[in-house]
């Protein structure tokens, strides 16, 4: 796995390989990142001397612990709670949990390192951490997913603090979710400390555009993709993959933007609609009922269902992977470009498999990777946490312009940075090599 990697680099990588059996998502993860940094190295000889690339590699601190929970047939049931706390240099951990029946170390580290660099290309000072558990939230009560978080979060606490470590959601953990971690918290540490977590309710310390923060930075980072390439968004087909938290907010962005959204998927199927998608409707079913997404096409006649459909298989030309890791593989990628796809960008972290990201690179599509791209939602949590620090509360349009500028502004860093190493157009090595300078630096200092 490691020999088609340059020679400075091979043997990193090589180690974490060893470090980390069967973690295959992490090994991903990690050589996206290396496969870009032999010309840092020969540039910036500091980071090598100090072994920078192999103590990013390594977390700071993981924790794996247990979370007891009774369910309501008076049943215990166990699952198992981690937390990566990956790296401080730039600010306290900061990243999302995760709650889904895939997730094990491997899924952890994997969107712990990538959140590293997230954070640090959203120009705000955090650092790069992310948790969750094997509990499956799918069929489970209220009163169950509210005992598993008290539980989840009376181990989870003593790890945690507003200038130690703060989560926020991410698949499986919404604003519910977080309300349940936050009671939990404030009533065994006796502290109102807002901070702690983001993603809070409007009631109890949480931001305007948060909810909204990803799927909206998404567009923006779209938006200027297209703009570096004289175009926008205006009358564009577009695919918008998931139905979850990201993806309702990207179609909500790209319709404001003057785009059309056909198509959204789960992870049963696809629903499309030609005469563009009833966002409407879609929050109702999503974030109301908590339904699947099938039940779109009881409620629209012109519309279609595909059960277990590949929603990349319909043409379009800006296509947005917001679903989950490696969901959009090299078949896909093919099909896209085939189809007149001009535009991919990563709602979601790492859903682009390798060969398929190099499928787009040789097939010249503007691709925005998921640690620029969708760095709008962690970048509104660093926001949040300012709006707590200060005991203040932010109006959406100031909010939601800060959140623009931010993505503007990660977008000309990546932009700038694969110019200046000289892959101009190129966001993945811009991206990688532009949040590893700034982790580095401050490693170094
Ligand atoms: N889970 C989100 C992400 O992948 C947000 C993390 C946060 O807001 O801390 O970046």
């Amino acid at each position: 796995q490691a020999e088609s990697l340059d020679a400075t680099i091979a043997p990193i990588y090589e180690e974490v390989l060893q470090r980390n059996p069967g973690e295959t998502e992490f090994h991903q993860a990690v050589r996206e990142v290396l496969t870009v940094l032999s010309p840092v190295l020969s540039k910036y000889p500091q980071f090598a001397e100090r072994k920078i690339i192999q103590r990013i590699c390594e977390p700071e601190r993981q924790i794996i612990f247990r979370v007891p929970w009774m369910d309501d047939n008076n049943q215990v049931q166990i699952n198992r709670g981690f937390r990566v706390e990956f790296n401080s240099a730039l600010g306290p951990y900061k990243g999302g949990l995760r709650f889904h029946p895939s997730v094990y170390l491997g899924i952890i580290k994997f969107l712990g390192f990538e959140q590293i660099f997230k954070n640090a290309l959203t120009g705000m000072p955090i650092g790069g951490g992310k948790g969750g558990s094997d509990f499956d939230p799918r069929g489970k009560s209220h009163d169950e997913i509210m005992r598993f978080c008290q539980s989840f979060m009376t181990e989870l606490y003593r790890h945690l603090g507003e200038y130690t470590d703060v989560p926020a959601g991410d698949i499986g953990v919404g604003q519910r979710e977080i309300g349940f971690l936050f009671g939990q918290y404030k009533r065994i540490t006796n502290r109102y400390e807002s901070g702690v977590l983001t993603g809070k309710g409007l009631d109890w310390g949480g931001s305007l555009v948060r909810k909204e923060a990803t799927g909206y930075g998404t567009v923006y980072f779209v938006n200027e993709m297209l703009k570096a390439r004289n175009d926008s968004l205006e009358g564009k087909t577009c695919i918008v993959s998931g139905s979850g938290n990201v993806a309702i907010y990207a179609i909500e962005k790209i319709r404001q933007s003057g785009g059309k959204v056909i198509a959204c998927s789960d992870s049963n199927g696809v629903i499309v609609h030609e005469a563009g998608l009833d966002l409407d409707l879609i929050k109702q079913i999503k974030e109301v009922d908590r339904r699947r997404i099938s039940v779109y096409a009881d409620h629209h006649k012109d519309a279609k269902y595909l059960a277990n459909g590949n929603i990349w298989d319909l043409p379009c030309q800006v296509a947005l992977p917001c679903a989950t890791q490696n969901e959009l593989d090299d078949k896909s990628a093919k099909k896209l470009i085939d189809n007149g796809c001009i535009v991919v960008a990563e709602g979601a972290n790492m859903p682009t498999t390798p060969k398929a990201m190099n499928h787009f690179a040789e097939a010249g599509i503007a691709f925005g990777p998921g640690k620029a791209a969708n760095a709008g939602g962690v970048a509104t949590s660093a926001l949040e946490m300012q709006q707590n620090a200060s005991r203040d509360s932010w109006s959406f349009r100031l909010t939601e312009q800060r959140l623009q500028d931010i993505m503007v502004d990660i977008h000309k860093t990546c932009h700038d940075t694969a110019e200046e190493f000289g892959q101009p157009g190129n966001y993945v090595i811009g991206a990688n090599v532009a949040g590893f300078l700034k982790v580095a630096r401050a490693m170094v200092a």
